[in-house]
């Protein structure tokens, strides 16, 4: 496999990243995982608009327009031969000549690492099908979720949890109300109203999220964007998640409840057709 390394692409075992990397010592670094369905990239506009805010709001810059960064993409996708699967980009604040807890010049050359994952048939995973499970486990993260850092160990932590539980994921709780997933935005669906957790620094505002609910609101179906409780999850008719890697995920228990019949719902069946529908249209 190839991979992109601070502008050269190199087979992945040549690829060399230095020990001193403020992403690998501090977890100082920010991330995007854009899905390629069909050879080309979903939502890729979304992605890059997103990066450039979290390294803004880290104080760091982008290393490139988003349209050089859209090529690389496509390079990949190109030398790799994935039809479907994802790239991941990472950007961290590089390789300063000691640690030190304060950020190093704003010179300090940035390290830009992307690579593709090959996953053949992703828009089509059983698990939509038969719908996910998921646990309920407290929201024990840092407090600027809304920044799309490399610092995962809470919901790695969570997906542990989770399988420990016999899940397949956890959502997180703060307050009494649900954040999001570990790795996606969370939604109910009540009394034909599809209900997840208003924007703010305490979730991420997903890509897919923001395509999803404009997907939606243009198919006349009610969104309102606010918090709510596990319990009022378990009593809903429906659930599931969005992300870049699953696209709309239907959830079928929580917490060994089962939501509705238990099975994926309507809603969630048709928001991950016009998802795919409407966003290969626009895949670049
Ligand atoms: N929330 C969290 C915590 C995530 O890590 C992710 C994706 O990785 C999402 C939500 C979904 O975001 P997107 O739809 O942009 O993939």
């Amino acid at each position: 496999r190839t991979v992109y390394v601070n502008g050269d692409y190199l087979p992945e075992g040549e690829a060399k990243v230095s020990v001193f990397d403020r992403g690998f010592l501090m977890a100082d670094g920010v991330y995007e995982v854009t899905s390629v369905l069909g050879g080309r990239l979903i939502d890729f506009d979304g992605h890059a608009a997103r990066l450039d805010r979290s390294l803004t709001e880290l104080g760091m810059t982008m290393p490139m327009a988003a349209e050089d960064l859209r090529g690389i993409h496509r390079e990949l996708v190109a030398r790799n031969g994935v039809e479907d699967g994802m790239v991941y980009l990472q950007i961290t604040r590089g390789a300063p000549a000691d640690r030190d807890f304060a950020y190093p010049p704003q010179d300090t050359p940035q390290t830009v690492v992307l690579f593709t994952q090959n996953k053949p048939g992703l828009a089509d995973s059983p698990a939509a099908r038969t719908g996910i499970r998921v646990i309920s486990i407290d929201d024990r993260r840092w407090g600027r979720r809304d920044i799309k850092t490399v610092q995962l160990l809470y919901p790695s932590m969570g997906k542990m949890m989770a399988k420990a539980a016999g899940a397949d994921d956890a959502w997180m709780v703060e307050d009494g109300h649900v954040t999001e997933g570990t790795s996606n935005n969370a939604y109910i669906v009540a009394g034909g109203t599809i209900v997840t957790r208003d924007l703010g620094d305490h979730i991420l505002s997903g890509i897919t999220r923001a395509a999803v609910l404009r997907f939606a609101r243009e198919a006349q179906m009610k969104v309102e964007e606010r918090a709510f409780t596990i319990a009022e999850a378990q009593a809903a008719d429906e659930a599931f998640i969005t992300s870049a890697s699953t696209f709309v995920m239907p959830v079928v228990a929580i917490d060994g409840a089962p939501i509705g019949d238990g099975t994926p719902g309507p809603v969630a069946r048709r928001l991950r057709e016009i998802y795919f529908e409407e966003s290969r249209k626009a895949a670049s």
